[in-house]
């Protein structure tokens, strides 16, 4: 048996074919041509990588490609990529590797060639089987797509679904039958996503101007509740906040991220997280080629992590997951919150004497996490995203 520890790897993918108005992740249009230039790129940041990092005794055992849309790449572009972390990076023989795809490039001859090159999960971007719920919100594949994706790709053994939910108006009647639609095709894993208006995005500037309809938070987590009910009588366990999976079909790459293992960011804007250390790239493609081109490191941000922010994270992250947190994680006080919760039906407290929310109170994740942390730190920390 391998003593190696593990070592995850997250590639970003930057292109999109357009820049949906609700998304706020760093994105460069498709259209540019500039994916050579970016694998190549790529190929250089794997191996300053491998020179950079004191990543001896670790053994990648997962790839996750997301994006972006990464199924822009071509197969070969991929395995490209792919033969060059096996080259520079010690890499378990049964490494999950992900692969994040739209509904409009999947094909059974691509999920072929993928598979030969070793992609053995394929993470699919349904978003909606509504049409008009597509056109609002700015996707361009269509539900014919969707559905031929989703058949194509049924017989696949490991993959997921992504799911969005919460525009105003959905009710939940329609909601259920969205999921049943989706159930049939037999996802081995799905992820729902609740839409949020962020600012900086084009929903989040019609909403400042009063032209984008207010989503009703108490519909949301009603929405959510019914999807939670649904996925788990159908076999989807619930094991964070916003996934889901049938036995042996989590996400080992984002539990690892949720248990904070180690792992390497590479592409534009994409962030590493090696023991107390965290990095994250330039956002700009642009300065990412430019750097890369010179055979400098594409990171613009640093940041160590003290032993209070480990705390935070390990808090915030564990609330989420069905992992929750042991009874000694938490001060005093927090244990009399979580005691609370307890009794408000929001949490459960396990025989081990660990804290974990129930399906009630991860529909209010954000509010009990943001509760917790203040009553921990005084104090209400910005959890930052990880990189999934
Ligand atoms: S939601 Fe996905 S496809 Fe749309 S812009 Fe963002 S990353 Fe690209």
């Amino acid at each position: 048996m391998s003593t190696a520890r593990p070592l995850g790897v997250y590639v970003h993918v930057p292109f999109c074919r357009i820049h949906c108005p609700y998304c706020d992740f760093y994105t460069y249009p498709s259209g540019r041509g500039r994916d050579a230039d970016f694998v190549s790129a790529l190929l250089c940041e794997i191996e300053l990588s491998r020179h950079r990092l004191d990543v001896a005794g670790h053994e990648v055992n997962t790839i996750y490609f997301g994006g972006g849309t990464p199924s822009l790449l071509s197969d070969a572009q991929i395995g490209d990529v792919l033969t060059a972390a096996r080259r520079m990076f010690s890499q378990s023989g049964s490494a999950e590797i992900t692969l994040e795809m739209n509904p409009e490039d999947v094909t059974s001859d691509r999920l072929d060639d993928l598979t030969a090159r070793g992609v053995n999960r394929i993470s699919l971007g349904v978003q909606s089987l509504r049409q008009s719920v597509l056109n609002d919100l700015g996707r361009i594949h269509t539900v014919a797509q969707a559905r031929t994706s989703l058949e194509t790709i049924s017989g696949y053994r490991n993959w997921n679904a992504d799911l969005m939910f919460g525009w105003a108006g959905q009710t939940v009647a329609d909601f259920e039958r969205e999921l049943d639609e989706l159930l049939a095709y037999e996802p081995s894993h799905v992820s729902l996503y609740e839409l949020t208006i962020e600012p900086r995005t084009r929903f989040g500037v019609l909403a400042a101007q009063g032209r984008l309809e207010a989503v009703d938070a108490d519909r949301q987590a009603e929405l959510y509740l019914a999807a939670v009910e649904i996925l788990e009588a159908n076999g989807l366990r619930q094991y964070e906040v916003s996934n889901f999976a049938r036995e042996g079909h989590r996400s080992r790459h984002n539990l690892a991220c949720w248990r904070r293992q180690p792992y390497i960011g590479l592409g534009p804007s994409a962030c590493s997280q090696l023991w107390s250390r965290r990095t994250e790239n330039t956002r700009s493609l642009i300065t990412y080629l430019n750097r890369l081109a010179g055979r400098d490191i594409p990171v613009t941000f640093v940041e160590v992590l003290t032993p209070a922010m480990e705390h935070v994270e390990r808090i915030w992250l564990g609330l989420r997951t069905c992992d929750g947190g042991s009874r000694d994680l938490f001060g005093k006080r927090s244990q009399n919150v979580l005691d609370e919760l307890v009794d408000e039906n929001l949490a459960i407290n396990r025989p081990d004497h660990s804290y974990v929310l129930n399906a009630n109170g991860m529909a209010m994740a954000d509010d009990i996490v943001g509760r917790i942390l203040l009553t921990e730190t005084k104090t209400k920390p910005i959890p930052r995203h990880l990189s999934y």
